[in-house]
């Protein structure tokens, strides 16, 4: 997919609803504990909610200009909330088993 040209500014308004209609199609969800929105990484459901910008963009939005929206949001937006990717919940937390301790 190409990348969109960007320099023009997505406004507040025009990114919350982005959000709104990219949590509705299940491409990001929110972190409960923390309130981060999180990228899910699944293509279909970004189609789901390009093909939704696209069919039915804000009033006086174009097409164009609503799936830009989407690709920016989730262009902003991390796979992994910030406050609960830890060392210790990691897939290869064993790395972190064994603590050699600091010698000054
Ligand atoms: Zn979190």
């Amino acid at each position: 997919m190409p990348r969109t040209v960007r320099g023009r500014p997505t406004t507040p308004s025009l990114e919350r609803w982005a959000t709104a209609i990219l949590r509705e199609a299940g491409a990001i969800v929110e972190c409960e504990q923390h309130g981060w929105m999180l990228d899910r990484g699944d293509p279909h459901a970004l189609a789901r909610a390009l093909c939704a910008a696209c069919d039915d963009p804000p009033r006086g939005i174009r097409s164009s200009e609503a799936t830009a929206a989407i690709e920016d949001v989730i262009a902003a937006i991390g796979d992994t909330c910030p406050d609960c990717s830890r060392p210790s919940e990691a897939e290869d937390g064993a790395r972190f088993k064994y603590v050699i301790p600091h010698v000054p």
